[in-house]
């Protein structure tokens, strides 16, 4: 079975990420979008949020597992014997930052390669800072994130 790691902090998850999870769904047999628990990072969602969010966002993905995982990309994909790592490309400004996890992951992880997905157009400037900025100031998210989450995204931001 080939399986595929899609690793971030969905913080929260947004269309573009949706739209790299099904693309990738196409081309594995199982893809895991796994939340990354950074215990030097404070996420505005909890762990338990972000997993549900994806949960309900991917639910007409039917080869998608939603985990989540606090340790290395490179040991979670050793654990659940996947070979392939998926990272999102949005601009040049991604780059470099991913080559040097790319290159690290090897080095930590020789079986695991690292394949850059080009975002779709349409996306190409969202980011969860962007959605959890506009969320802030009470702006409509129903662009950025999917219909299904949008109101519990606003509902709960606005909570915290
Ligand atoms: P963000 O940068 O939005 O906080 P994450 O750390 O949650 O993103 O990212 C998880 C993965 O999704 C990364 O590989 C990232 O490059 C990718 N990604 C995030 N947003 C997009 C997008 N709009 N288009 C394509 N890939 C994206």
């Amino acid at each position: 079975m080939r399986i595929a790691i899609c690793p971030g902090s969905f913080d929260p998850v947004t269309k573009g990420h949706v739209d790299i999870l099904e693309r990738s769904s196409k081309l594995f047999d199982k893809v895991i979008a796994v939340v990354m628990v950074n215990p030097n990072k404070t996420p505005t969602f909890t762990k338990d949020e972000r997993v549900e969010f994806i949960k309900k966002a991917t639910r007409h993905i039917p080869n998608i597992e939603v985990d989540s995982y606090l340790g290395l990309v490179a040991d979670y994909a050793r654990e659940k014997n996947a070979h392939t790592l998926i990272k999102g490309l949005r601009a040049v400004t991604d780059f470099e930052y991913e080559f040097q996890q790319a290159l690290t992951n090897k080095k930590l992880n020789p079986e695991l390669e690292t394949l850059f997905m080009v975002t779709n157009q349409e996306y190409m400037y969202l980011s969860s800072t962007i959605v959890r900025q506009i969320a802030g100031f009470g702006g409509k998210i129903e662009q950025f994130v999917p219909k299904r989450i949008e109101e519990e995204v606003f509902r709960r931001f606005n909570e915290k």
